[in-house]
């Protein structure tokens, strides 16, 4: 990654790394596999959006419109090819996890939750509002912290205007969701004094 990053990504991609193994400890994760994951997540992330878009041209990967209007969005499909293709990745987890890292998706599994966490919690970033919080709250429960990024997420892409991939709605309707089935479930059991 030192090769094809320029010095930032490549503090960043460290920081990523080093903060899924974190997670993978404490969520019972492979951490081998979260480290490899973190370590590819944005391998594609420095190149041109004129490569990018070649690159998904010629391996035939499926663009949806946001993504050819705004080709940085694609770095997360174009850096799980790259992992399998040039990096020799194998494991569909991880690819998963790469591919998935921008915009989550419903159903992530742990690793993909972790990564997608890490990239918004390592030790690097500053901007984000409510970054202490959710940086306890991911060593807390997981779903709990990919709610509140997707929420803080949502909130920013639509004050700026930035181009925003409709996953990242759809993920946080689905989690949204599964968090109030959740919520009326502790009440019942309650209720029913479990
Ligand atoms: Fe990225
Ligand atoms: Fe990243």
């Amino acid at each position: 990654m030192k090769k094809v990053q320029d010095a930032k990504r490549y503090e960043h991609t460290l920081g990523v790394a080093f903060t899924a193994a974190a997670l993978a400890m404490r969520y019972d994760c492979d951490i081998q596999d979260a480290q490899t994951a973190g370590l590819l997540h944005d391998c594609a992330k420095c190149m041109s959006d004129e490569k990018r878009l070649a690159i998904c041209k010629k391996r035939q990967i499926h663009m949806t419109e946001v993504e050819k209007k705004s080709p940085f969005l694609l770095h997360a499909k174009v850096g799980a090819y790259l992992a399998a293709e040039k990096y020799g990745i194998k494991n569909q987890d991880i690819l998963n996890a790469i591919q998935n890292h921008t915009t989550g998706r419903p159903g992530m599994s742990s690793l993909e939750k972790i990564i997608f966490i890490a990239d918004y919690i390592e030790p690097g970033r500053s901007q984000a509002p409510n970054l202490a919080k959710i940086r306890k709250l991911a060593f807390v429960n997981l779903d709990q912290a990919l709610l509140a990024i997707l929420e803080d997420t949502l909130s920013y892409l639509k004050t700026t205007g930035s181009s925003l991939d409709p996953m990242t709605e759809r993920t946080w309707l689905y989690y949204r969701d599964m968090e109030r089935c959740e919520i009326k479930e502790n009440d019942r059991s309650e209720v029913n004094g479990q």
